[in-house]
């Protein structure tokens, strides 16, 4: 389970800026529970969007965006709206941002910050990573976290140690993060995106927030972790 908050609106408008046709991914699970992304709210983010202007290319709700198989299937109906859009508006964790990227040749805006919930991960195993940073960056990197790519967790561009492509630590198996992140930006002719800064992290954001903690949710679901399987304990 991994926990969402939508982004402010005008962080979102301002993401969209430039762009006529958007199309809306949801996600049918966290994201649904958390009533950051489900198709509920998938229907409101498009009838604000219209109000702001934007013209919304087409919408879907999918079960589990964390999970690449089933983002690539559950895509393929709506293949002429997603090619027909300038950009994908993603309603749920950055894992399923990430994953969005990767198998849509389309610029990927999060919509929503993955709230730390000391260290969980998506309902599916996969390659992307989410380190819940509470200000999702996924916008100004082409859907890579820089946050997991990046051993450093560099936030604006790279060090200086990157060899061919390759990370100075571990080079026989580790890619440079930040040479991910060019190319993707290059292939999507983002790489103008490059030149915005980002603040410092806000490390208290990385920490579970205090009125979480409090929860028997929280805590509920850290044993879940412990119990796979237990769907019951995941829901909000
Ligand atoms: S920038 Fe990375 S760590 Fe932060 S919410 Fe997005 S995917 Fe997660
Ligand atoms: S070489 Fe690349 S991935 Fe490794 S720490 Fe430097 S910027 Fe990050």
């Amino acid at each position: 389970m991994l926990v969402s908050e939508q982004k402010p609106l005008e962080e979102i408008l301002r993401s969209l800026e430039g762009e006529g046709r958007v199309f809306l991914l949801g996600c049918r699970g966290c994201a649904e529970a958390c009533q950051t992304g489900g198709e509920k709210e998938v229907l409101a983010m498009k009838e604000t969007l219209e109000g702001a202007g934007k013209e919304i290319a087409g919408w879907a709700a999918l079960d589990f965006l964390c999970q690449k198989g089933l983002v690539k299937t559950g895509l393929y109906p709506f293949e002429d709206q997603i090619v027909s859009a300038d950009s994908i508006l993603t309603m749920c964790c950055g894992i399923g941002v990430q994953v969005t990227s990767s198998v849509v040749g389309k610029v990927t805006h999060p919509a929503c910050n993955t709230i730390s919930l000391g260290g969980s991960r998506g309902e599916w195993w996969g390659s992307e990573r989410c380190l819940e940073c509470g200000d999702c960056l996924l916008d100004l990197t082409g859907g890579i976290c820089p946050l997991t790519a990046c051993t450093k967790s560099l936030i604006n561009g790279p060090c200086g140690g990157a060899r061919d492509g390759r990370c100075e630590f571990e080079p026989e198996v580790r890619e440079c993060g930040w040479q991910l992140i060019y190319e993707r930006l290059k292939k999507l002719d983002r790489l103008h995106k490059l030149r915005e800064i980002s603040l410092p992290k806000d490390f208290a954001r990385m920490q579970p927030p205090k009125d979480l903690r409090g929860t028997a949710f929280w805590s509920l679901g850290q044993r879940q972790e412990e119990r796979t399987g237990d769907e019951t304990l995941g829901t909000l």
